[in-house]
């Protein structure tokens, strides 16, 4: 009888001790600077994929999402956080965009619009520094 309640004591001792092991991984500095994908919200494992949109740095988990980000960008960072490439300031309107390249971009007024859709590169050769 004896036998039975030390081993137990020695199961339970075991099986503290190793939840004690999880607890602190889940609370490593690894997983507080887990990353995820700004389309899916899954977790971005190998560097993912970068891109900067104007002045702001974005991560996706893979090709496609950063495929939809740039058909829709506004979906993901917000109607707030547009940005007006010409005037260089966050004032931008979803209604007034511009397709170039592949990727939207978005102005505050028409008078952007059409400066930014004549020679769009030189307004993004700022932002590609
Ligand atoms: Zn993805
Ligand atoms: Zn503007």
């Amino acid at each position: 009888m004896k036998k039975i309640i030390y081993l137990s004591i020695f199961i339970f001792v075991i099986i503290s001790s190793s939840n004690n092991n999880t607890f602190s991984k889940l609370n490593s500095p690894a997983s507080d600077s887990a990353e995820y994908c700004i389309v899916n919200g899954d977790l971005i494992e190998g560097g993912g994929v970068k891109y900067k949109y104007l002045n702001s740095e974005v991560k996706f988990c893979c090709e496609g999402c950063e495929k939809s980000f740039k058909k829709n960008p506004e979906k993901y960072i917000g109607a707030a956080a547009l940005w007006c490439p010409v005037c260089d300031e966050g004032d931008a309107k979803k209604e007034l965009s511009f397709v170039n390249d592949g990727v939207k971009y978005y102005f505050c007024g028409k008078g952007c619009k059409s400066k930014f859709s004549s020679d769009p590169d030189s307004y993004l050769k700022n932002y590609n520094k």
